[in-house]
């Protein structure tokens, strides 16, 4: 529910918190949540006396988005990138193409994707990579391809996906890592869509949800 008090715009959710938790995000927005018990004019007010320290936040946050903007590395042009991507997915091809759809080396697009690295679809036999990854270091973009190529294998997070990434790369809790500690933007890659719990893939769209 989209509230104003004291001049701030805030989104007000309804959750089994004991006090008000008040929040403002990396994009400036606001976010109160309260218990269903307590009155939203309880909130407003809540917010209203809290407005200068929600200001502050949101020019805190204004300013180090600016700087991310500013330090973030130039994506190279999508061709570019394509002929990158396709490269390093040729060189791991010949270790995955029992497992690839029709055992042929699967179709590669570079997509601009904001909430994750990678996707795989069974259906398109297609693996898409974000166009940042080319902005990342070499051995986190081996990481995502390797992880992308497991997925004809195994369409999930299951022990036996993740067996299958330590097999080819051993180190690629390491490499995951890179994804999130480069390019200080890592947050523009939402927490919640990293690979941290099995989800059975979706063909719709041909998207991984939980893909790195
Ligand atoms: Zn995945």
């Amino acid at each position: 529910m989209e509230r104003t008090a004291g001049g701030i715009t805030y989104t007000l959710t309804r959750r089994r918190v004991r006090n008000i938790n008040l929040r403002v995000r990396a994009d400036g927005s606001v976010v109160a949540s309260a218990s269903p018990r307590v009155p939203a004019a309880y909130v407003d007010a809540f917010v209203t006396a809290r407005a200068d320290w929600v200001r502050t936040a949101q020019a805190r946050a204004a300013a180090r988005r600016e700087r991310e903007a500013a330090e973030a590395p130039a994506l190279p042009p999508k061709p570019e990138a394509l002929a990158y991507m396709q490269a390093l997915c040729r060189a791991y091809y010949p270790q995955f193409s029992a497992t690839c759809p029709g055992g042929a080396m699967p179709k590669i697009a570079v997509r601009d994707m904001n909430t994750r690295w990678g996707s795989c679809s069974l259906r398109t036999g297609t693996l898409a990579f974000a166009r940042r990854l080319c902005t990342m270091p070499l051995p986190a973009q081996e990481y995502v391809v390797v992880h992308e190529f497991c997925h004809f294998a195994h369409p999930d997070h299951s022990p036996a996906f993740w067996a299958a990434v330590a097999e080819v790369l051993p180190d690629y809790k390491q490499r995951e890592r890179m994804l999130k500690l480069r390019g200080g933007r890592a947050d523009a890659f939402p927490r919640g869509e990293r690979c941290l719990r099995p989800r059975p893939q979706t063909d719709e769209g041909g998207a991984c949800r939980d893909c790195p």
